[in-house]
Formats: C-alpha cells, structure tokens, sequence
C-alpha cells in the first residue's frame, strides 16, 4: 500500500488550553528528531492533529515504525490519497483492506463529504464503497456500531483522504515539555521503570547510581549503564552520575547502629542526590520506591529519609504491585537487564533486620556523632558522569 501521509492524533495535549502551543511544538521538535535521517518527510502541525508527509513512500514506512515510541502521541493512522473518481475511490479502498487482517471481522464505510460539489451524497458514496469491498472480500460482515474496521473517506477538492487503521501511540507527554529531574538508578526493577513513567510525563532525566567498589564490582556498574543508555532510547539523552560511596558506607557501618543504618544510607544517598540535582538544575528526584516492599520502603522509613530535604522527591510506583511494575519492565526492555545477578550496595551493607519503623529523633541523633558532610561533599565532587546520548537513526528496534 502506498500511503500518502501519516495523520497523528495529540490525545491529552489537545486539552491543554495556553500550554498547547509549546507542547505542540515540543511534539514537533521530538518527531523530527526521531526522522533526520528520513530528508523527505514534512511536518504539518495544526491545532489539533498534525500531518506528516513524504515523497518517498518507504521513508512513511519508516515512521510507522518509528512513531509509537514518541511520547505525547495518542494514535496515528496512516492516510491513503486519490482522485475524486468512483473507480478510483473503490480501488483504493480496496487495498487499504486488503493490507489488514479482515477475515471473519466487522466492517463500515464513514464517509466525509467536505467538498459537497461532489456529485453523489454521503450515503450513496458509503454505499458505493461498501459494497465494492464486500463484492472482493466475503470474510467482513457490515455492523455499524463499533465495527471493528472502520474505512473513512473524506472527500476534499483536490483530493479523496482515506484511512483504516487507528495505531495507537505511546500517550503520555512529548520529551521536554515537563522540565528535568534526577532518577536515583539501582541495578533493580523499579528504577528504571519509574524512570520511564516520568519520561512519559515529558520529563528528561539525570540518573545516579551510588556505587561501592569492591563491594560492587565493575559489572554490577555495567549493568546501571545498560539501563541508562535503555532509557536514553526513549528520546532523550540521559546523564548518569556514578558516586563513589565507599567511604560513608564504612563509616555508616563504623558508627551507627544496625538496625537504622539501612535509613541512614538512605538517607546520605537522598543529601548526595539533592546537592547534585541542585548543580544541574533539575527540580525533583524521582525513586523506584513502593509502598511495603522492603524494609526501607514503610511510611515511617521514607519520612526518615525525606526529611533531609525540602525537594520534592517523586514516587511514581509507591502504590504498584511488584507484578505490575515486573510487567512494565519487560514491556519497556529492561527486565532482561535488571534480573542479571551483580549486587547492589544497599544488598551488601543491608544489616540482618532493620528497624522496618525507624525513628526520626533516633536516627539524627545517632548520626549527629560523625560528621559526614565532608565526606558527603567528596563524593560528589569525585563522582563520574557518563553521558547516554540518545538515539537518532535506525536504532529505534528493541523499544517498547
Ligand atoms: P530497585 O528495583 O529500583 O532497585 P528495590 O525494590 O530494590 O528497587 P531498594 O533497593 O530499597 O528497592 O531501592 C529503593 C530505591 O532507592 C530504588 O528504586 C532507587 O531509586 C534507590 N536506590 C537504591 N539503591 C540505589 C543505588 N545503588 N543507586 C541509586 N539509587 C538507588
Ligand atoms: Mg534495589
């Protein structure tokens, strides 16, 4: 099938009043991204849709291919065009259809009637179409409410548009349009996929990852790397922050008690993560926490680690099932790589049974006996930061 054109439906950015300007062209800027490699391919942006065309009918291919990995589209449909001859709106009709798995499904015929010079009216061209495929194909069955392919024409001067197929997008909101945050990345499930939930917001992100050689091995640091440069496919070029965190992991063993070292660590982790947000201008930190899932994860244990800090730290799967999130995962491709067994250094320092209900008082009172911003400012003054630029050309496989 040669198609004309591509329609693309915005979905929530349509209901975004004065905003909508920027969004669209937010949404713009990201959709020619993903194509720079594609020189044919126009973009026609309008108020509440946008057409993208091309001369080259495979580089239209290509971005069918490529669309639903862009945030802030709600559907798109690929549009056939030709003349304003019966013969020629019926053939084309035609291999739209045969092109889809039609057999055994329910069929109609929409038709617009936009340049109402055209000789026959709605109904006779509904008719005159429907017919005529049914004539070719005997496995569709007409049903008006709801069928399951839904053939709309629209009959303009120059032109007859048709279409069959809704695709849907990715949702969400296009890349930038929400400003930046800092991901805390471990090696584990949740991370990334609350990562990708807040890229889906539009949100672009830095990542960091508190490290612990030799407790952690240059593996376990591969592995977080994969994961950045995973989510750097999803449109946007991610930064990653690697702490060394050696040092204070001692000296927290050194010196405070077992049972809340764990929320002290989180705690040292949560002021690093904030001094570095502040450098690089990101207004929030984003955690893959969930409510209940471990010790550290109780009501009590994250006010403990919230209050070294007035940031807002986000948590996009507080109120996710594990088996909910593990199938995110796997959608978005980073299951595979947070399932390899390297440890983590909150794993290896984790005490056998930490206070599941820590208390405030006794957890700053403890650590008010070390002074551990020094060290704290060292560590992010040593950190590494490896930049996953994303992806431009045909290395959009493997997403989504
Ligand atoms: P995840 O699957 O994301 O590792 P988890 O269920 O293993 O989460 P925790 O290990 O308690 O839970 O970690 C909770 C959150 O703290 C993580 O989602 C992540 O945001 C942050 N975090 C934990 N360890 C690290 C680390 N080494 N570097 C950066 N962030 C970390
Ligand atoms: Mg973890």
């Amino acid at each position: 099938m040669k198609w004309e054109k591509i329609l693309v439906r915005y979905g929530e950015l349509s209901t975004k009043g004065r905003n909508r300007k920027e969004f669209i062209s937010h949404l713009r800027n990201n959709i020619r991204f993903s194509f720079v490699d594609l020189p044919n391919i126009k973009v026609i942006a309008e108020r509440d849709r946008m057409f993208l065309t091309s001369t080259d009918d495979s580089e239209i291919q290509e971005l069918i291919k490529r669309l639903p990995k862009i945030f802030g589209i709600q559907s798109f449909s690929p549009v056939a065009a030709c003349t304003q001859e019966l013969e020629d709106i019926q053939a084309t009709a035609l291999k739209i259809i045969e092109g889809l798995d039609y057999e055994g499904k329910t069929f109609r015929v929409t038709v617009k009637r936009t340049d109402k010079r055209f000789p026959m009216d709605t109904y006779e061209l509904q008719r005159a179409v429907a017919n005529h495929v049914l004539r070719q194909f005997s496995g569709l069955k007409v049903q008006l409410k709801q069928p399951e392919i839904e053939l709309r024409v629209e009959v303009l001067a120059d032109a007859v548009y048709m279409t069959a197929q809704v695709i849907p997008g990715a949702g969400g909101m296009p890349l930038g349009s929400n400003g930046r945050s800092l991901l805390m990345l471990s090696g584990g499930i949740d991370s990334p996929v609350a990562g990708y939930m807040f890229l889906k917001r539009g949100v672009r992100l830095d990542a960091i990852h508190f490290h612990s050689p030799p407790f952690t091995s240059e593996r376990s640091k591969e592995k977080v790397m994969d994961l950045a440069n995973q989510l750097s496919h999803f449109g946007a070029t991610v930064r990653l922050h690697v702490i060394p965190f050696t040092d204070i992991q001692q000296s927290i063993q050194a010196q405070i008690p077992d049972n809340v070292s764990m929320t002290t660590t989180r705690r040292m982790m949560m002021k690093i993560a904030d001094l570095v947000r502040e450098e690089i201008g990101a207004l929030g930190i984003v955690t893959g926490e969930s409510l209940g899932q471990v010790a550290s994860q109780t009501l009590e244990s994250l006010t403990a680690i919230n209050a070294v800090t007035t940031t807002p730290i986000f948590r996009p799967l507080i109120s996710f099932d594990k088996l909910d999130i593990i199938d995110i995962a796997q959608k978005i491709g980073t299951y595979e790589t947070s399932i390899l067994p390297y440890e983590d250094c909150c794993t290896i320092f984790t005490p056998s049974c930490p206070k599941t209900k820590p208390k405030l008082e006794k957890v700053e009172y403890y650590e008010s006996f070390k002074d551990f911003d020094d060290l704290i400012k060292e560590a992010v003054e040593n950190r590494e930061v490896i930049s996953f630029p994303t992806k431009k050309k045909n290395e959009f496989e493997n997403l989504l």
